[in-house]
């Protein structure tokens, strides 16, 4: 209980109460002494002013009754004196292996703090630090709750952060230079073919050398924008729009591709929807890339559907729009559901790829909805089944129709 409590309390009122103690300690320490020493130290002045002068007569005791009365007083202060100096160096050697111990309990942790804080400057990015109601290392985990232990949580939850950010970056070096190997693995198996004459100079090859090298700078684009996204570094232009102006802007720029692919594209835009406070440009961004997904991952004859509707907020407070892009494709299997916004992440790699797909169309369009105070998800009944991707945006309160920024293709 007592333990319990130390370890909660806060570090100003455990120095305090070491303080305390130890003032309480050379108090109690000076006081014993003094009452312990005092009088023996007082008899051998006494026993020693006797043995100087012999046994006094009655008379030259009367006769020397001034100057006994001198040595006695010197005998009480000397032995007073005597006694609070061995008092005083006996309670400042507790007070020395007190003091010692306490600023131990402190500076011993904080010596493991700045010692982890080093080798996590050199890269060691596991670094981890506990401790211990006692001060003792307990390497991570929960230990003091007071300030020293309110900063070694601190510092682990720093370095757990770090350790996920450097993790990231070594995953999205691995990741790009993967991505990147394919196009110019492509590109440089036609070009060797060109070389040696084992492949045809002719129009398909042009053509195909052309799509790998506008692969590569597709891929480059997304990776830009992934980054601004991951760094939070996205530039948005917050307006109030309309959102059906919106969706046909977008259902307009993929019309050709749709009907190219005999996919029917349908709308459900009900009148009277409120503005929306978003970028347009990233709107129409993210519905670009749902929609490009449903026409990759739909076979022929499917049906893709925009659809928007009125939602209320979470918590039922603030109205909220709710985009919905829903497909009668391939259908996605549970388990892959909640991977698909991750970046790189991809069913079926090589049908995507082959379709012109990075595998960071989904992470760029999170980022996005995210940034404009959305939220995005995936749904699908299975594999063949469909799927449909929604995204909701917050509904732009008090604003009139006249303030709504109008939209040109
Ligand atoms: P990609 O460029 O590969 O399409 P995305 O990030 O846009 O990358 O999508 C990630 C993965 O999610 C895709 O590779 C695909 O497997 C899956 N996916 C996305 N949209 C659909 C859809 N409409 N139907 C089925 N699968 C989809």
């Amino acid at each position: 209980m007592i333990t319990a409590r130390w370890t909660g309390s806060s570090l100003r009122a455990k120095l305090l109460a070491s303080y305390l103690l130890i003032i309480a300690l050379g108090v109690a320490t000076t006081f014993l002494i003094t009452e312990l020493v005092a009088p023996s130290f007082f008899e051998i002045h006494m026993a020693e002013m006797m043995g100087s002068a012999g046994t006094p007569s009655m008379d030259a005791m009367m006769r020397a009754g001034q100057s006994t009365t001198e040595s006695l007083r010197t005998a009480y202060i000397t032995s007073v004196t005597q006694a609070v100096l061995v008092a005083a160096a006996v309670s400042s050697l507790f007070a020395v292996v007190a003091s010692l111990f306490i600023s131990g309990r402190i500076a011993g942790p904080l010596r493991r703090v700045v010692a982890a804080t080093r080798r996590i400057a050199a890269g060691n990015y596991a670094e981890r630090v506990g401790i211990a109601a006692n001060g003792d290392d307990i390497g991570g985990g929960e230990g003091r709750r007071d300030e020293i232990g309110q900063l070694a949580h601190s510092f682990n939850e720093m370095a757990s952060s770090l350790e996920a950010t450097e993790r990231r970056r070594v995953d999205l070096l691995g990741d790009v230079a993967h991505e990147l190997r394919t196009p110019i693995s492509t590109l440089e198996g036609y070009l060797e073919g060109l070389l040696d004459g084992l492949v045809e100079p002719s129009q398909e090859t042009w053509a195909r050398l052309h799509s790998e090298a506008s692969r590569l700078h597709r891929l480059v684009d997304d990776l830009q924008e992934l980054s601004r996204a991951e760094a939070r570094q996205l530039s948005l232009k917050q307006e109030v729009v309309d959102p059906k102006q919106i969706a046909e802007v977008a259902l307009r720029r993929m019309e050709r591709p749709f009907e190219e692919r005999g996919l029917s594209l349908r709308a459900k835009l009900p009148a009277g929807l409120p503005p929306v406070l978003a970028d347009r440009d990233r709107v129409v961004q993210v519905l670009n890339n749902l929609l490009t997904n449903a026409l990759r991952y739909t076979p022929p004859p499917g049906a893709v559907t925009l659809s928007i509707e009125r939602i209320p907020g979470p918590g039922g407070m603030e109205e909220q729009l709710l985009f919905r892009v829903a497909d009668t494709g391939v259908g996605i299997a549970p388990e892959h559901l909640p991977h698909l916004f991750e970046r790189f992440f991809r069913v079926d790699k090589s049908r995507s790829r082959a379709a012109g797909g990075s595998g960071i169309g989904l992470t760029i369009s999170k980022a996005l909805v995210e940034a404009m105070g959305g939220r995005i998800w995936a749904e699908s009944a299975g594999v063949g089944n469909g799927s449909a991707f929604s995204f909701t945006l917050p509904v732009a309160r008090g604003m009139s129709e006249a303030g709504v920024a109008r939209y040109h293709v």
